[in-house]
């Protein structure tokens, strides 16, 4: 069994054959699908999709730091004020603070994530967070959060192996995806590292597909490509970095 605790199938890029993509999944013995919201325009696409399969699916909802702009208060109370929006999800994301595309919000990306995080606090509910060209920023303000039990995921880890380390004193996951199989990247000694404990695997569909299939469009069946690649690192059998990655992922998102 093997979770996909990463994926945007609800874009447009599935739409002809969602269908398909789900038994090329399911084949690969998929058996939860995590799906993160982006902003408030996706909430409805994504829980179409989750209507249609709320066994394989799960959803988390959140304002993403790209889509941060000068109406990101307005943003937030549609994704956050309604609540049928609320009674389904199983975290909050992807949130966080993104300085390599555009720093103009810098200061409302801020404010969106504290206001996310406090939700999450309130909640109990654990996070997924989005963090490029931000690491230091991001660590700074999650360290306030720590003591009211702010716990999550680091999705598609950007780091080296220090701030990898870091985040796991921090209780953190690591979500570790098809980049993992790029050369010449990071994560080969964060993942050979790392304690398995604290890794979970994603696909961040239909973005970065790990080789073989690179320069594809993602999908979640390529999750088995991480599961191999983390377990000749690691030099642990196929089977057990599965157990063992899944059932880190039903911990973090208390899923059945
Ligand atoms: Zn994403």
């Amino acid at each position: 069994m093997l979770i996909d605790t990463h994926c945007h199938l609800y874009l447009p890029e599935f739409e002809q054959d969602i269908d398909e993509t789900i038994k090329r999944a399911e084949a690969q013995s998929v058996s939860k699908i995590i799906l993160p919201n982006i902003d408030s325009e996706s909430l409805n696409p994504m829980f179409t999709l989750y209507n249609s399969n709320a066994t394989l699916f799960s959803t988390t909802i959140g304002l993403h730091p790209c889509s941060v702009k000068k109406d990101y208060e307005e943003e937030l109370s549609k994704i956050f004020k309604d609540y049928t929006n609320i009674i389904n999800i199983i975290g909050i994301g992807e949130i966080g603070i993104d300085l390599y595309w555009d720093k103009t919000f810098f200061k409302e990306q801020q404010k969106a994530f504290d206001f996310q995080l406090n939700y999450a606090c309130e909640n109990d509910l654990p996070v997924i967070i989005h963090s490029r060209n931000s690491l230091k920023e991001v660590l700074d303000i999650l360290k306030i959060y720590l003591p009211k039990g702010l716990r999550g995921v680091f999705h598609c880890f950007p780091g080296n192996l220090e701030e990898a380390k870091q985040i796991v004193d921090f209780g953190f996951y690591l979500g570790i995806g098809g980049i993992l199989t790029y050369k010449n990247n990071n994560m080969l000694e964060v993942v050979e590292n790392i304690n398995l404990e604290y890794i979970l695997t994603e696909t961040d569909s239909p973005y970065l597909s790990p080789v073989p299939h690179r320069g594809k469009r993602n999908e979640p069946a390529f999750i088995i490509e991480i599961v191999k690649y983390i377990s000749k690192i690691k030099n642990i059998d196929f089977e057990k970095v599965a157990s063992i990655t899944t059932k880190n992922a039903k911990t973090l998102f208390k899923l059945q």
